[in-house]
């Protein structure tokens, strides 16, 4: 393949891995307990197992301790409800998070917007997404923040830059639009403050027309809307960079498991003409996995030390 540099999520999701291990091991040594991560699964879809597993291992990584609370698909709302203030008032859990999607009985709104903002790892109550939105210090969700994490540690200004988020979800393309309209005050730590955020973004969904043309105009494009080969080469300015959110199962015949994931551009087309170019797997899942270890120190940091 000529053309574009790949946004290699993998290699600097384990760079972040170490640095934070380097941290927990500093924590640990200085006599204190490590950070502590809850993660509640609710009935038993095979992809949040799956999601689960991976949170767990990337935890025991890093020296974080994490622990799976699992209820069963039938449980009631209210009976949540009630686990989830437990784990608010629970001192020895620094954060925790709902793994999603939830059974079609139980409210989702309902259920994030009980949990405490300070433990609210993956960023998504009403009150962290509130405060990212006005400029507050805040926890940011776990994919923005690891788009954001990548673009920094890959030296892609956003500043100035055009940027096309294609989705709406609450999860990743709304936030993600507010990060980088943001001024740069909002920057992590660990970030380049001065080139990130600050870009002109336009935000397109299943509804926009002619997203094609939208799209040719973009210097970086986020997709995350869920369906294959939605970005295609004829929609892709020479050089932008193309970050592929999009994670989805097709038939692959000469696979074992009986199918592939694939993201949400035509990687075959687009990466030849792309400036940069995250692949799936191994783009941006890696860095949503690691934004939670950050996010878990983080809040671990601000208010249980
Ligand atoms: P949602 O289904 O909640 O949102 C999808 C968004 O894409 C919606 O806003 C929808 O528009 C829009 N959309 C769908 N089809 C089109 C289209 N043809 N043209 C333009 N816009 C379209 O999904 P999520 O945001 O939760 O996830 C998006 C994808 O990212 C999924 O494949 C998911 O698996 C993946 N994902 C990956 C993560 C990772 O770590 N790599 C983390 C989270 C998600 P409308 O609002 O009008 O319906």
């Amino acid at each position: 393949m000529n053309g574009g540099m790949i946004l290699d999520g993998k290699k600097i999701a384990a760079e972040i891995r170490m640095e934070l291990r380097a941290e927990v091991e500093a924590i640990k040594a200085s006599g204190q307990r490590v950070p502590k991560l809850g993660i509640v699964l609710v009935g038993n879809n095979p992809a949040s197992e799956t999601y689960v597993n991976n949170k767990m291992k990337a935890c025991a990584e890093v020296g974080i301790e994490a622990v799976k609370i699992a209820y069963s698909p039938d449980i009631a709302e209210q009976t949540l409800l009630t686990q989830i203030n437990r784990l608010n008032s629970d001192e020895t859990i620094d954060g925790f998070i709902v793994q999603l999607p939830l059974p079609e009985h139980i409210t989702e709104t309902t259920i994030l917007s009980a949990i405490d903002r300070r433990k609210d790892v993956d960023g998504l109550t009403p009150e962290n997404v509130g405060r990212t939105v006005q400029g507050l210090p805040s926890i940011i969700s776990a994919t923005p923040r690891g788009i954001r994490e990548l673009l920094a540690r890959y030296q892609i200004p956003t500043a100035g830059k055009h940027v096309v988020v294609i989705g709406r979800s609450n999860i990743v393309g709304k936030p993600m639009a507010i990060l980088l309209m943001q001024r740069p005050y909002l920057s992590l730590p660990s970030m380049s403050a001065a080139s990130l955020g600050d870009a002109t973004v336009t935000i397109c969904h299943s509804k926009t027309q002619d997203l094609a043309s939208i799209c040719r105009t973009a210097d970086i494009i986020i997709v995350a809307a869920g369906c294959p080969n939605l970005l295609t080469a004829e929609m892709v300015k020479p050089g932008a960079t193309i970050i592929d959110v999009g994670i989805n199962r097709v038939e692959d015949p000469n696979s074992p498991r009986g199918y592939k994931l694939v993201g949400d551009v035509d990687f075959e087309h687009v990466a030849p003409i792309a400036g940069a170019i995250t692949p799936v797997p191994g783009g941006v899942g890696p860095m949503t996995i690691v934004s939670l270890l950050q996010n878990t120190i983080q809040a671990y940091n601000e208010h249980s030390r």
